[in-house]
Formats: C-alpha cells, structure tokens, sequence
C-alpha cells in the first residue's frame, strides 16, 4: 500500500477517485501478479490496505491478473500432470520390458533352469547394446525400386568344421567301405556356401565366406594350446613308458581339440563381431546320427562293422535353452545380454524360420526331435525351428542360424552323397537330385523369403 493513496483527510479514496489517480497498468508481471494479490488476504495490512488493494485488485486488471495468475497455475499443473504421465508411462515401459525379458527367458532362453535365481530381469530389460547388423526392414527399406532383391543385405556364410586334414580329429569324416569316399562335413558344406553364395550375389547380397578352403580359421595351432591342455589332461598315473606314452597322445589330442574345435569356433565369432559385422550369419552343417553299434570301434576297424541308420530329417538351431548351470558362468551371462540387449533373438527367430520352411520344403524331409533338455522347439507351426546353447550361436552378436540338414550316415542321405562326390571326383555332370545343390538352393530360397521384398 502507498500513503498518498489515502486522501488528506485519511478517508479512504472513493474506488472513482482512485480509479482517477491511477491508471491500471496495462500488463502486469507474473510477480507482480502474485504479489498484487497479496494484500486481498484477510488479516493483511489492516481494513485500509485490504479496502486499497480490493479496489486496486477490482479496477487494476482484475481480468489480467486472474487469467496471468490461471494460467501460470495452469502451466504448474500441466507440467506436473506431464512429469508424472512421462513417469507412469516410462515405469509401464519398464514393466513391459521387464515383462518381456521374462517371458523370452521362461520360453527361449532358459525354459528348463531357475532364470530367477540367477539373471537381474529388471537389469537385463533397461539395458540396450549397440548393433552393427540391420533388421530386414531396415535393409529393405533403403533399397530402390531397380534394386535387386537382395540389394544391401550383406550376409555371412560358415562352412560348419574345417575338414581336410582335420577332418578325422574333427570326428567329422567317415566311410562304410574301404573305396568308398571319404563323407567329410567340412568339405561338403564349404561346397554348398560357394554355392550358396554365387547366387546371392547375383540376387544383390554381398556374402563373406568365414574360410574358403579346408584350413582352420583360428590362427593359433595346437601346440599354442598345449599349456592348457596339460591343465585339463589328467596326468600319468605311473612312470612306465606305456603310461608316458597315454599321457601324450592325450596331451596331443586335448591340443588339436581346442586349437581345431573351440579355438577355431571363437575365431570364427571374433571375425564376425569385429571384422565382417555382416547383418546375419548362417552356419552350414549336414547332421550325423549315433552309429547303432560299435560306437566306440577305432577308423581302421569300424569301415567294415558300420551300418547305416535308418532315419532322416531336418533342423534349424537358433539360440536359445540355457541351462542353470550355463547361466552362472560369467562370460554366458555376458553373452546373453549383448543377445537381449541388441534384440538379434527377434531378428534370428525370422531368419530361422524362413530357412527352416525352405529346408523343410527343398528337402522334403520331416523334423528332426531333441530327447532330453538341451534344445526347445520354437513354434507350434515350424517344428524344424529350435532353440539351443551353441558357442557359435552364443558368441556373435548378429542374428545367427545353424543348419542340420539330412544324416549324413543313413541309408537315404550316404549313397547320394557318395554320388554326388563320385560325379565331382569324375568331372561329369551333376544330377537333378544331387544333395549339395539342393541344400544350397533351399538356403537361398529362405534367404528370399526373409530378406527379399514381398
Ligand atoms: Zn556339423
């Protein structure tokens, strides 16, 4: 309140008279507003402020001031309404994904451990990682309408093993009779990436081979692995030169194991995640059932003594079915959270079941089955699709399918491959039915149906 808005003889001013004075201010601050209201407070300033400031309040935009002050409570509300909507709706996204990490595990990821015990949901779901591969979508939507169908999409091949000179300590190489050819898995699907690729690439891929010979990819040898071996081989149990002896085939076989095996499989995820960084990886392997009797019978003595089985069938791996054990290593626990966090599960699950139909369909072959707990079955519609804890499927970052097609030692699969490599060894031409075009034209096929436009 001011003194000289009293009049001289202290009666307090007609509203007219002040009215007259002064006139109202035309804007008004925020503060000035607030303050302005100040005086209206009962028992503030006494009858004559209060009578002062009614009038000022009355007849010094009153409308201003109570639509300035409005709307500043407004603006307060409003963002306090936003902060805690932005809040609600970040918890509930939170939730969901929470809610999502959770569900992938109870039916991928670990469906048969006690996931809870060990894995921080919560954690896992808030976390993303950055990706170095792109989605279908993504591919396809910065493709032109001349492009080829599979313009930008650069994809990655794995002939599965190595074979060649691995191939018998790989486990990967057999015969049923003295002149027959050797069935090596290295060999054979290395031929089928070769072919698998040429016509990619005349589709408009660019497509990485993980090794284009029967060599190993990692660099390092067995005897780079003999420290470690030593560390895993149980040593001799007595000083006799036979006992010695033992001791060093098994010290030479653990070494070739982990230089050619495990070695060669992390060199081989290690190319992917940090020098080929395609936008998915797509192992070839051709499976191989249980011998159904003398499993444990030397190379030299089983040619003769081997039969072959009788069943034959299909299936696609992605990862997935850690077991509770798996889930307390440090380094899987790791693995698995690059996997959720940069959401190749979701990406694989497409690849996967687009190969696993074109498999299905090329080979006509039915799905194969696990026993026992170290895969699932995905889909109730694709039964050729399962989930399973392989290091290769573990350890690369992109999305990645593993391909078991056929068995190799049965009675339908063995005599088509022996044709097919008679006709290789001889120069003629290849048959209609030949097994390894085959194969390479279904994986293509399911390559098309994922990553082509519709
Ligand atoms: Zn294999």
């Amino acid at each position: 309140m001011c003194r000289n808005e009293l009049l001289e003889d202290g009666r307090i001013p007609s509203a007219a008279t002040l009215n007259r004075r002064a006139k109202p201010k035309a804007h008004w601050s925020s503060s000035e507003a607030v303050s302005a209201l100040l005086p209206l407070s009962p028992g503030k300033g006494g009858p004559v402020a209060d009578a002062i400031g009614r009038e000022r309040f009355l007849k010094s935009g009153y409308c201003c001031i109570v639509s300035r002050t409005g709307l500043l409570l407004f603006g307060v509300m409003l963002f306090r309404y936003c902060l805690g909507f932005w809040l609600c709706v970040g918890l509930a996204s939170a939730v969901r994904a929470g809610g999502a990490t959770a569900t992938a595990l109870a039916v991928r990821y670990a469906p048969y451990a006690d996931w809870q015990k060990v894995m921080d949901v919560d954690l896992l779901a808030g976390q993303s990682v950055i990706r170095y591969w792109r989605t279908a979508e993504e591919i396809a939507a910065a493709r032109a309408e001349a492009d080829l169908p599979l313009t930008g999409l650069h994809l990655a091949l794995d002939p599965g093993h190595i074979g060649g000179k691995w191939a018998e300590a790989e486990g990967r190489q057999f015969r049923i009779a003295a002149d027959d050819f050797y069935v090596r898995e290295g060999e054979l699907v290395l031929e089928v990436a070769q072919r698998v690729r040429a016509q990619l690439v005349g589709l408009g891929a660019q497509v990485t081979l993980l090794r284009e010979a029967n060599v190993r990819v990692n660099p390092k040898g067995p005897i780079d692995y003999l420290e470690r071996a030593a560390q895993q081989v149980p040593a001799p149990t007595g000083a006799s030169l036979a006992a010695l002896i033992d001791y060093g085939l098994a010290l030479r076989a653990r070494a070739v194991r982990l230089s050619i095996v495990s070695g060669d499989l992390a060199e081989r995820a290690r190319l992917v995640n940090e020098v080929i960084q395609p936008d998915a990886l797509i192992s070839l392997h051709i499976n191989a059932a249980a011998w159904p009797s003398s499993e444990s019978v030397s190379e030299s003595e089983s040619e003769s003594e081997r039969q072959l089985v009788a069943s034959n069938h299909v299936h696609v791996l992605i990862f997935g079915c850690m077991s509770e054990g798996e889930l307390q290593s440090g380094r899987q626990q790791a693995q698995l959270a690059v996997k959720l966090g940069n959401d190749s599960g979701a990406a694989e699950h497409l690849l996967g079941a687009a190969l696993a139909e074109a498999l299905a369909a090329g080979t006509g072959l039915p799905a194969s089955t696990y026993e026992g707990r170290n895969a699932i079955r995905l889909d109730a519609g694709n039964t050729y699709l399962f989930a399973r804890n392989l290091l290769l499927l573990r350890s690369v970052e992109c999305p990645t399918v593993l391909l078991e097609p056929y068995v190799a030692n049965s009675v339908p699969v063995y005599p088509r491959i022996q044709a097919a490599l008679a006709n290789r060894a001889t120069g003629a031409p290849l048959t209609e039915d030949d097994i390894l075009v085959e194969y390479a034209d279904a994986v293509v096929a399911g390559v098309l149906g994922c990553y082509a436009d519709d």
